[in-house]
């Protein structure tokens, strides 16, 4: 009897565990600790499928996938998470967002080796985005004059190190009014939590979502199946954020190829019932 009833405690401890594992467990927030519900990207997706440079076809799914923080200080995180990424055959549904300077101690244009690696990756297809300056505080939370200033160095740097960038993520997403108005005016396209902000005008709202921010091995399926449903629900592109160094551990990077299998297993069986 003391036998069954250790046993019985035993298996309680256990299931109290992993509840705590599962439920108490970091979420994934940005530095401003709001909900990771992100904003969004690029507009367009894969709409035409064309040959890139390797001769493969682009893949038709309807995922775009925003890679923060690019910068020398993440090199390893980012080779391993743009490895899985090429391996499905997405470089071109991926956007990099590139700081130019991070922390104001890593300027690109001294950093020519990994330049050479970004470059590399736009060969393959990846796209090239700004994220920044430095990256410091909620740097572009500003007025137009120190947004101006701030962009246009930002953009000398990419421009040196012939990276030009189309896309524009404000670093925690901040984004005073003034600023955003300066951002636009030079030709680049904004993303926001939730929306697409176009030069022209035009804004679309987007679904933009972060799964792995430090996820523990616990939170994996559940993480998975909020993602899988997530991405079933939306209509249209579906944006999945990736921070470097977050999703660099074994969930994080499990979570990745497990969502990109089905992402593509997806489109694959939807382009078959669409010819039945
Ligand atoms: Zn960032």
């Amino acid at each position: 009897m003391a036998n069954g009833r250790s046993k019985f405690i035993i298996a309680v401890l256990v299931i109290s565990i992993l509840f705590l594992s599962v439920f108490s467990g970091r979420d994934e927030e940005h530095s401003t600790g709001k909900k990771p519900v992100l904003a969004e990207e690029m507009g367009t997706l894969p709409q035409t499928p064309a040959p890139n440079s390797t001769g493969d076809v682009q893949r038709r799914v309807p995922l775009v996938i925003l890679v923060h923080d690019v910068s020398p200080v993440y090199r390893e995180e980012l080779e391993e998470i743009l490895d899985i990424v090429s391996q499905y055959g997405l470089q071109k549904n991926t956007y990099l967002f590139i700081i130019p300077d991070h922390a104001g101690q890593n300027d690109l244009r001294e950093n020519a080796d990994f330049v050479g690696y970004l470059s590399s990756l736009r060969e393959e297809g990846y796209h090239i985005g700004l994220h920044g300056y430095t990256h410091e505080g909620e740097e572009f939370n500003c007025t137009s004059e120190e947004a101006k200033a701030k962009l246009e160095k930002a953009l000398k740097i990419m421009a040196d190190v012939n990276l030009t960038p189309e896309y524009f993520l404000p670093p925690r997403y901040a984004l005073s009014e003034e600023a955003k108005t300066i951002v636009l005016s030079h030709n680049l396209t904004i993303i926001t939590r939730d929306s697409l902000l176009r030069p022209d005008g035009t804004e679309i709202a987007v679904t933009n979502r972060e799964y792995t921010w430090y996820i523990s091995p616990f939170k994996l399926p559940f993480k998975l199946r909020e993602a899988k449903k997530d991405y079933m629900n939306t209509d249209g592109v579906f944006y999945l954020s990736i921070h470097p160094k977050a999703v660099n551990n074994w969930a994080g990077m499990e979570f990745l190829k497990r969502f990109l299998e089905f992402v593509i297993k997806e489109s694959q069986e939807s382009l078959l019932t669409a010819q039945l």
